[in-house]
């Protein structure tokens, strides 16, 4: 049995389209334990979402295994995985879309409790939404107003309390804070880090914004093209990058870090498309470093020693 809150074993996710077939995960490995945050990292269609839908079993694998807490959940029947819903919640980017304009804050936060049935009476639901609301730090008096009255930092918070309402273990966190203003980012990573704290929740915290994950998060992957292609612990990959896509990131990015040295590598290009693609390093067409072998072969991910893992030729 797995001594791993979740362990990911070479999951995959492609679909099929007219133009081919899209490799959107493309053989992801990682374990998260309880209470600890692992931070997704990269570009816009770079698959970190894709990787978090399917770890929750929103989408269907197309190979790989997820296993939680010891289970493979692409082995449970439908009645075991609704089970296991409650331990497995997400939080999503863009909290206006993700809420029922028509509810109240008290309806969309009683939502959870009801399909799963937690209580018995209406009085109960009441008091334990009155209780998430309090913990989520949404004032009482905004439990009959809409979502539309609400600045993004509070419709943020109904998220939180909403994935927070059946005690899960893990939080899938889909860019949580990239649609709100810089102060009220700091207010929900800072509520997400304290409720984190007394409630050990693990975290896969989803994001485009390294700077945003370098204190969130314990580890952090850096995804490309389907691929992680570095995974480290989050100050070590900070202070010492090594894959040129991890240093083309961070040189986007003011870093406070004194002892960091980070090479500066300009990020050129777009990112390719993700039909059909070779077996090659997915990063070589953007590669200032690429040689052949770049371009004949994919280099697997390598634990370069202080459970620091690349992907690169180079190394
Ligand atoms: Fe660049 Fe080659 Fe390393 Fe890919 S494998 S990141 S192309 S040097």
């Amino acid at each position: 049995m797995s001594e791993h809150l979740l362990e990911v074993n070479h999951l995959k996710k492609y679909f099929k389209t007219g133009k081919g077939t899209v490799q959107a995960v493309d053989d992801v490995s990682f374990t998260l334990d309880a209470g600890k945050t692992l931070g997704l990292v990269g570009e816009s269609g770079c698959g970190k979402s894709t990787t978090g839908r399917t770890v929750l079993r929103l989408l269907e694998p197309t190979d790989g295994q997820v296993i939680f807490e010891g289970k493979d959940i692409a082995k449970l029947s439908a009645r075991e995985m609704r089970h296991m819903r409650k331990d497995m919640q997400m939080i999503f980017q863009d909290p206006f879309s993700s809420l029922n304009p028509r509810k109240t804050v008290e309806e969309l936060i009683a939502e959870p409790l009801k399909w799963f049935k937690v209580h018995k009476t209406k009085a109960e639901t009441k008091a334990h939404v009155a209780k998430l609301m309090e913990t989520v730090g949404l004032a009482p008096r905004l439990a009959n107003v809409y979502p539309h009255e609400l600045d993004g930092g509070r419709r943020q918070r109904i998220g939180i309390a909403r994935a927070l309402a059946l005690d899960p273990k893990l939080i899938v966190c889909d860019e949580p804070v990239s649609a709100l203003d810089v102060s009220i980012q700091a207010q929900v990573l800072n509520l997400l880090k304290e409720l984190q704290r007394e409630y050990n929740i693990a975290y896969i915290f989803i994001t485009h914004d390294l700077s945003v994950v370098n204190h969130f998060s314990d580890d952090i992957a850096v995804m490309y093209l389907g691929q992680i292609v570095e995974k480290a612990p989050a100050k070590e990959l900070f202070t010492n990058p090594v894959h040129p896509y991890t240093k083309a990131l961070l040189s986007a990015i003011p870093i406070p870090d004194p002892d960091a040295q980070v090479e500066q590598i300009p990020l050129k290009g777009e990112i390719s498309s993700p039909i059909n693609m070779a077996r090659d390093c997915h990063f070589a067409a953007r590669c200032p470093y690429a040689t052949e072998a770049c371009h004949a072969s994919t280099p697997e991910l390598v634990n370069r020693g202080n459970e620091h893992f690349v992907a690169c030729h180079l190394f």
